[in-house]
């Protein structure tokens, strides 16, 4: 069984800033990348928002450099996923499902969450061209365009306010007749001239035309579900926001998470309900979900981390 004193479980930019911190404060931090290394982020084009890119750079080139940049100070990072951690007790035992097994003095989780989609194979063919599951990071590229944006919940409804600013126009398309997102969201929403809702209403297909490496999403064809009247929309952005998923399946009854499964942090902190066992990024976070956001608290993870064995 390999020791480690600290053990990175995650990829995107916390757990890669985890990684460097932890490298540089000499512990030796072994990653283990997850399913989808370098994370959300590789599933983006042009990340224009992050600082020190003042030229925008692709995402899974980002992320590239994230790693690079934890290798430089001598991180371990290695392709497996985690599946099984006993948190009862410390060293923590963590099975990789490559077969092998870690004692892991702290641990830091950076497993990130998946955005959902609707399971439509066109939205499938325009994502990365068209179809986004981030409004704050692709928002930009649909200046002054007519866009959509379907769900009924807050993020739905920031989403769709956040659009409304940058774009001509924006359909909330929601499958009720009432959203689901707070009432301050809401009033917010109905008071934005350039929203519009689409109530009972779901998507059937989007559509557009693909060239190669080009895609051009020009529209969405909708169907009332209380009328089954079918129409189209004429939109070149189409934002996915019915929820994320947290990817802490196997921390479940092992670390506090709330009732949608986010690890629960204490205030000003990384550190969760057992010593020794961190969380950073979008495991713990539902409220920024930025590459930026997400990289901090992975150094915050880190220092505590430091700090926790120092004690
Ligand atoms: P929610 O689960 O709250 O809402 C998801 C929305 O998507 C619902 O309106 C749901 O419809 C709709 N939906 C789900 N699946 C489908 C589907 N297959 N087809 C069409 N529509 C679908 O997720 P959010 O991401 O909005 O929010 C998650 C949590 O984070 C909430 O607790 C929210 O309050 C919180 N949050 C808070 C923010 C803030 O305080 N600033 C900002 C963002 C999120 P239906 O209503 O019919 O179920």
């Amino acid at each position: 069984m390999e020791n480690t004193k600290c053990l990175i479980i995650g990829s995107g930019p916390a757990g890669y800033t985890a990684a460097i911190y932890a490298s540089r404060a000499d512990l030796n931090p072994i990653v283990y990348q997850g399913m989808e290394p370098g994370g959300q982020l590789t599933t983006t084009t042009e990340v224009d928002n992050f600082p020190g890119y003042p030229e925008g750079i692709d995402g899974p080139a980002m992320m590239e450099q994230f790693q690079k940049q934890a290798e430089r100070f001598g991180a371990d990072i290695r392709w497996g996923v985690a599946t099984e951690i006993d948190t009862t007790q410390r060293p923590f035992k963590v099975k990789i499902d490559d077969g092998n097994e870690l004692l892991a003095e702290t641990v830091i989780i950076a497993t990130g969450a998946t955005a959902k989609y609707l399971g439509l194979e066109s939205e499938e063919k325009f994502k990365g061209g068209g179809v986004s599951a981030c409004a704050t990071c692709d928002g930009f590229f649909y200046k002054g365009k007519d866009v959509a944006v379907v769900g009924g919940g807050d993020t739905a409804a920031e989403e769709a306010t956040y659009l409304a600013n940058l774009c001509n126009k924006v359909y909330l398309i929601h499958r009720r007749d009432q959203l689901r997102a707070s009432k301050a969201m809401q009033n917010k929403v109905l008071n934005t001239p350039n929203i519009e809702v689409l109530w009972d209403t779901e998507v059937k297909e989007i559509v557009g035309e693909v060239k190669g490496f080009t895609k051009a999403l020009n529209g969405a064809i909708l169907v009332n579900n209380k009328t089954n009247k079918e129409f189209k929309i004429d939109i070149e952005g189409f934002f996915v926001a019915i929820g994320h998923k947290p990817n802490t399946d196997i921390f479940k009854g092992k670390l506090e998470m709330d009732e949608t499964g986010y690890l629960i942090t204490k205030p000003d902190s990384t550190a969760t309900n057992v010593p020794g066992i961190f969380a950073a990024g979008d495991v713990q976070d539902k409220h920024y979900r930025q590459a930026i956001t997400a990289a901090g608290t992975g150094a915050m993870a880190a220092i505590e981390a430091e700090r926790f064995l120092g004690e």
